[in-house]
């Protein structure tokens, strides 16, 4: 493609060459599965709530998908979340690390537990939580008492790091789990945006003590709204689904519940979804990664930005294409948001980072100097896997 040097106008045709004249959302959902067979299923048993065979199916087809020992099925990824950081020991008045850049679950989960999140910058390889970065951060703010991790600042324990799988794209996993030991934190990871995305042939969401999905409309497979949680460890596993489940001790009719629990439970017709969703998964991936290809080679002749792709040894599920423009062309980031929606191709900024919230401003956090950056600079374009499977 010749560029014109009027970048809206060639990032419009850019789409267009490859995802057609539109309209296009930014990710629609496919049903061309077993979706309706499934559901009927459901109807006809009657078991259409919290117990049902397709919860006990999902549950053991997730784990065999992504390798996890256990896979607990929840109600939406931020109650994943929760649970995970409950899981992980997270406390009232305690700290945990995540990315300023991220959607606003992540930050959510940790205040629901009476904790305060404390923010941190990412790299632009991948998008995530930048491990090199975190490690100087912690040395300067951070010291170990009793082998927990206390911010020097605020005197309070710093009780683990949840990094995120931005768009799909695996973060540097392996050197934010050295950070993790040698600083006495818990990692969670936020893997709701990276369902078939890996580091090494492992699936993201496996690394740390718990991992948290999430299968929202949105999200590259969706059961309406939905979420799991991860873990190898398979006591955790048993006490995710407890407290999941109201904490109720099974008897045959016995109501007893040995602690707070929560009401998570994913209900048996999103789960019968799910399972339609993941038997096509495999097949999302693919299209996914075309398109992704496609665009790679729309793009390359349009100067001034470029498509962030899966960092080396890592494979991405494509989740959100994503378009990076060079910082000084970052104030056309709003021209092209106009140019591209108006010609009725969706595309968005990324999130707001979290420490500009009312709610969050005043957490501690790191110098976020590539987060401000790619706050500015990232768009992401339409990218349902649909598109992939389309000939050019
Ligand atoms: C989608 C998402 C979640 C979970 O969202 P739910 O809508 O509650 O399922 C959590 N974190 C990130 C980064 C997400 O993108």
């Amino acid at each position: 493609m010749d560029t014109t040097g009027n970048l809206p106008h060639d990032i419009v045709n850019a789409i267009q060459s490859v995802a057609g004249n539109g309209p296009l959302a930014l990710h629609e959902p496919r049903f061309n599965g077993n979706e309706w067979v499934y559901l009927k299923e459901c109807l006809d048993s009657t078991f259409v709530s919290s117990v049902g065979k397709f919860v006990d199916r999902f549950e053991s087809d997730l784990a065999s998908f992504t390798g996890a020992r256990r896979a607990v099925a929840v109600v939406n990824g931020t109650a994943a979340l929760h649970v995970a950081l409950r899981l992980a020991g997270v406390q009232a008045g305690d700290e945990v690390l995540l990315p300023a850049l991220t959607f606003i679950a992540t930050a959510n989960a940790v205040a629901y537990c009476q904790a305060t999140p404390n923010f941190v910058d990412s790299e632009e390889r991948s998008l995530g939580m930048d491990a090199v970065a975190l490690r100087d951060y912690l040395s300067n703010a951070a010291e170990i008492r009793n082998y927990q991790c206390i911010n020097r600042n605020t005197g309070r324990v710093i009780r683990a790091m949840v990094p995120m799988h931005t768009f799909g794209h695996p973060v540097d996993i392996e050197a934010l789990l050295a950070v993790a030991h040698d600083f006495h934190l818990q990692l969670i990871e936020d893997a709701a945006e990276s369902l078939g995305s890996t580091v090494g042939g492992q699936h993201t969401g496996t690394f740390g003590l718990i991992g948290t999905l999430s299968f929202n409309g949105n999200k590259t497979i969706t059961t309406g709204g939905g979420g799991a949680i991860l873990t190898n460890d398979v006591e955790l596993g048993k006490r995710a689904k407890h407290i999941t489940t109201t904490a109720k001790l099974p008897h045959r009719w016995d109501f007893v519940h040995d602690e707070v629990g929560y009401n998570y439970r994913l209900p048996n017709l999103n789960a019968a979804l799910g399972c339609a969703q993941l038997e096509q998964l495999p097949g999302f991936l693919r299209d996914k990664r075309l398109l992704f290809e496609r665009y790679q080679a729309a793009f390359a002749n349009v100067r001034g930005v470029r498509l962030v792709a899966e960092p080396a040894g890592c494979s991405s599920n494509y989740w959100l294409q994503t378009l990076l423009l060079d910082e000084l062309l970052a104030d056309q980031r709003d021209a092209v948001l106009i140019a591209t929606n108006d010609a009725g191709l969706m595309t968005r900024p990324v999130w707001a980072l979290m420490n500009r919230l009312p709610m969050y401003a005043s957490a501690p956090k790191a110098p976020l100097p590539v987060a401000e950056s790619l706050a500015r600079r990232v768009i992401n374009i339409p990218s349902s896997s649909g598109l992939g499977s389309v000939a050019p």
